[in-house]
């Protein structure tokens, strides 16, 4: 069979991953020459141009389409091709009518006209896991460089979860507690899910046997401690402002960030209720003219939408946020999982794990690697400047020099532990929301409901009466393996 290589070019990504299209090139080879493969063309993205993207794309679709035999397109991960191609249904044509097999080499994924429902679902499920990943880590990116690096060494006493300890070279270093760092994880996931009061995750945790190092246990007090405090996400607090720390993070900002807005919802629980936003305040546009659906307040009691109609070609029509719920709960209620699907899903997102792992101790060792280098060089200089080769403004620049580059390798170092964390809460999510998203969405407050359904819906319209939408991907394939609502759907 022939096949055609894609490789792309991402300056942000670059950065990151350090995936140099050399080494994209040489393992897709690889892999070609290994399946017998014969290479007919390699081709070259560069993300962050999208004029470039859109004439290659076209340039390759025609090869697909013209070629007589069918091809093989071999892509690095499922994240490589569907960043670079949003317009995948063009692709997705040519599949079914057999004229293209797309190959992952990283999800060990081969999507061809003889796929079968599964295989797809594990697609369209690793094309969520992956943009989800994608964004962490390009949001983390920017925040990091944006805050200069500082030695990030701790300031204070380490909190409970973690360990003042000595590292190999004798250094002074904190470490996660093996035994509770665990538990620490379990408060903030506990406390995230807005269902316990920190008084009930003080006596989870102490049920399960959390107490301090000294011994002392845990309450009320600790828990607010504990949820409050940067340090477990990679931040420690210095004169009111914000600093990175070297060491391991045991959460992500995500939950932590989550804790804080359940805290606050809890605050807000005895203050009014009509200065909350409303569910829908600006999801919904009006599928006749365009224009915003907007919530207004009647009679203090009931929540009626209608359109703002701007360019005057609508009637007023008010609705009751009721009937706009009753598509919505029906949509929620019909995301049910069977225990089958569960386990398909987790099997696929396990192997995904696996082959990212290894992914990650690759990167992890060419950055040790590099920063074991740059020490080298350190004491070279070192010996330069006993030596006298070196004056001692020479020496000074290029020790801030290395120094620099070494707190960038240890950011960069940290950026891909904190990724690894929150694709697993990315795919979690995804489960467990499926299994109890009616319940989950009907005890929730206002804020976490309108989380949940951009979570799960875009676009939504409204036409005359009918709440019209789209289910975002892995939702789509998850309502059509089970039973299919019987709300209209956006389009279709
Ligand atoms: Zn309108």
């Amino acid at each position: 069979m022939k096949a055609i290589i894609l490789a792309r070019v991402s300056t942000e990504l670059q950065l990151i991953d350090g995936q140099s299209i050399p080494a994209q090139l040489a393992r897709a080879r690889e892999y070609a020459f290994k399946k017998d493969f014969n290479i007919l063309n390699e081709y070259q993205f560069d993300e962050s141009s999208t004029k470039d993207r859109r004439t290659k794309f076209e340039v390759v679709i025609n090869q697909i389409k013209k070629s007589k035999e069918p091809l093989a397109l071999i892509v690095e991960t499922v994240d490589r091709l569907q960043r670079s191609f949003k317009e995948s249904v063009e692709l997705d044509d040519l599949r079914k009518d057999g004229k293209l097999e797309i190959h992952f080499i990283r999800e060990n994924l081969v999507i061809s006209k003889d796929s079968n429902s599964s295989e797809i679902q594990r697609w369209d499920l690793a094309v969520f896991v992956a943009k989800s990943y994608v964004l962490q880590i390009s949001d983390n990116v920017k925040r990091t460089f944006d805050q200069k690096i500082k030695q990030g060494e701790i300031i204070g006493v380490a909190p409970i979860g973690y360990l003042n300890s000595v590292d190999d070279n004798g250094n002074k270093t904190v470490i996660p507690d093996p035994d509770r760092s665990y538990h620490i994880q379990e408060v903030f996931e506990l406390y995230s899910t807005g269902n316990h009061s920190m008084e009930a995750v003080a006596k989870i945790m102490r049920d399960k046997g959390l107490n301090t190092v000294r011994g002392a246990t845990i309450g009320r007090r600790q828990v607010e401690l504990i949820l409050k405090n940067t340090f477990y996400y990679g931040w420690q607090i210095h004169k009111g402002k914000l600093y990175p720390h070297k060491y391991q993070p045991i959460i992500i900002q995500d939950l932590f960030d989550k804790c804080k807005e359940v805290f606050r919802g809890y605050d807000g629980k005895t203050k009014n209720h009509s200065d909350k936003p409303y569910i829908f305040q600006g999801l919904i546009k009006c599928s006749n003219c365009g224009c915003a659906i907007t919530p207004e307040f009647k009679k203090n009691k009931y929540v009626y939408y209608h359109c703002t109609n701007h360019k005057g070609t609508c009637k007023k029509v008010y609705l009751n946020q009721n009937e706009l719920l009753k598509p919505v709960m029906e949509v929620l209620r019909n995301i049910s999982l069977s225990q089958e699907m569960i386990d398909d899903i987790t099997e696929d997102l396990s192997n995904y794990e696996k082959s990212k792992n290894n992914f990650h101790e690759e990167q992890l060792k060419r950055l040790r690697t590099n920063y074991d280098n740059t020490d080298r060089k350190l004491s070279m200089m070192y010996e330069d400047r006993l030596d006298g080769r070196l004056t001692a403004d020479e020496y000074d620049k290029k020790l801030e020099e290395f120094r620099g580059e070494q707190n960038k390798l240890l950011g960069e170092m940290k950026q891909y532990e904190q990724a690894n964390t929150s694709y697993y809460i990315t795919a979690n999510q995804v489960l467990s929301l499926a299994q109890r998203a009616a319940e989950i969405f009907e005890s929730s407050e206002v804020y976490e409901k309108r989380q949940l359904l951009e979570f799960v819906f875009q676009n939504f319209q409204l036409k005359g009466k009918n709440l019209l939408y789209k289910l975002k991907t892995p939702f789509d394939t998850v309502l059509l393996a089970g039973a299919t609502p019987k709300g209209a759907t956006w389009g279709g």
